[in-house]
């Protein structure tokens, strides 16, 4: 497999030939180049675009496909994850709290944006054939309640029900935890349980990796799908992305200038100029790469060395917050469910809004910190409330732009709560932090 497929950036300098070629150049630009030449190919073409539409459908299907194997394994792994918080005690809890409040003041932030700015409409989207649009049902909490259980796991995965999917992924996680413990207890090997959490990790990277394959696909989707919204829809289309782009920064800017600095003064009680420029590095290394994941190394240095944080604590807290902490994405996720409600009429209740909140938090904490990762969990947030999917379509284009920036953030949030964390329990040297504010 090339290397653009195994960091999902870069292509093999080694290989040879047009293939060799094509995968040199990294997956972004080549994604940014099909979205201009797709729109100019809209533009010029017209409604006619619709027929190349089929290669962006193809992409979206499967984008489909893995909505249910990545929740099922993330969420579970991730459980199984948070068994280990024992170890840590003190540490992990306060840690994972503060990862689920930063969260939600970030997707009510994202609803915010999306509700007062109202990036979709004014986008006339009749002219758009499309498929079939889930059916909204009025609220009523006692089916609400009950659409939430699994009844049968295998019908919920193969009728991609998120919100049942997402419980039965709790419990089967919470399941391995408690087996765990009780083999643990007995004989102090490790046994079954053990090696299921372990599988369940291993599934999880192994669909990452597939997800990386799939964003190959990128460029010709882009192609296809930005010709075809421009030639149907015109430059209408093209301004409400660009304000959607716009809203995308602007709530990762908010996220990060007003909680993370709020936190960082208030709770760390560390200099926040001191912080980023500490920070600097992997902040850089997370935009250019659209990975929190490929950012690791990065941030452990960073806080180890230039904000002072002792090895255990960051270690822990940064790894972990790598995979479950995504305070861009859930902004994101709350922000473009709106777009697509309002782009393509949908009424959203108050009800809607909660599960949105719900799902846009959880979503974030199932996405992968690989490039697209957010991509793939809006098809989850967008079936459980009656968005059509077809906004996928709309905005994959400029995904990778947003993407960036979502990154830059979930990577500032990571190193933030660390540091916050730290100050609670003492394991801050904040003495290199005021240095690396003299840097
Ligand atoms: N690319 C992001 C990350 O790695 C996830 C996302 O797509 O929002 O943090």
């Amino acid at each position: 497999m090339s290397e653009a497929m195994s960091d999902g950036t870069r292509g093999s300098s080694e290989s040879k030939g047009l293939l060799g070629g094509w995968f040199a150049i990294p997956l972004w630009q080549r994604v940014i180049a099909a979205l201009i030449l797709g729109a100019i190919t809209g533009y010029i073409w017209g409604p006619g675009a619709e027929s190349i539409k089929i290669v962006g459908d193809v992409f979206i299907d499967f984008i489909k496909m893995l909505i249910v194997p990545l929740i099922f394994f993330s969420i579970v792994a991730g459980v199984a994850a948070i068994g280990n918080l024992g170890k840590l005690g003190s540490v992990g809890w306060r840690a994972v709290l503060m990862f689920v409040l930063t969260g939600q003041v970030a997707v009510v932030l994202g609803l915010t944006l999306g509700t007062f700015f109202e990036p979709g409409v004014g986008v006339d989207t009749s002219m758009l054939e499309m498929g079939a649009t889930p059916e909204p049902s009025p609220f009523d909490w006692r089916e609400m309640l009950r659409s939430m259980i699994p009844v049968s796991p295998v019908g919920v995965m193969a009728n991609v029900q998120v919100l049942p999917l997402i419980v039965f992924s709790l419990l089967v996680g919470i399941g391995i935890l408690l087996a765990r413990r009780e083999e643990e207890k007995d004989g102090g090997k490790p046994g079954g349980a053990a090696a299921i959490a372990r599988a369940f990790d291993s599934g999880a990277l192994i669909f990452q990796k597939i997800t990386i394959i799939v964003m190959e696909l990128t460029p010709f989707g882009v192609f296809a799908l930005i010709a075809w919204v421009v030639g149907t829809l015109g430059l209408d289309a093209v301004a409400a992305l660009a304000k959607l782009v716009a809203l995308n920064y602007a709530g990762c800017l908010l996220v990060i200038g007003l909680l993370y600095t709020g936190i960082l003064a208030l709770v760390a009680r560390v200099q926040v100029a001191g912080f980023f420029r500490g920070m600097i590095d992997a902040i850089a290394v997370a935009y250019s790469t659209a990975s929190s994941s490929a950012t690791l190394p990065v941030t452990l240095r960073c806080t180890q060395r230039n904000l002072g944080v002792s090895k255990p604590t960051s270690s822990f807290v940064v790894s972990l917050g790598s995979t479950i902490n995504m305070d861009g994405t859930a902004m994101y996720l709350g922000l473009v469910t709106l777009f697509g409600a309002q782009l393509f009429g949908v009424e959203l209740s108050w009800a809607d809004y909660f599960v949105v909140a719900l799902l846009a938090t959880i979503g974030s904490i199932g996405a992968a910190g690989i490039p697209g990762g957010g991509l793939v969990m809006m098809g989850a947030v967008f079936t459980a409330v009656g968005v059509p999917l077809e906004t996928i379509a709309f905005v994959a284009g400029v995904d990778r732009i947003m993407d960036m920036m979502r990154t830059a953030t979930n990577v500032t949030g990571d190193a933030t709560v660390t540091v916050a964390t730290a100050s609670m329990l003492g394991e801050i040297d904040k003495s290199e932090l005021a240095s690396a504010d003299d840097v």
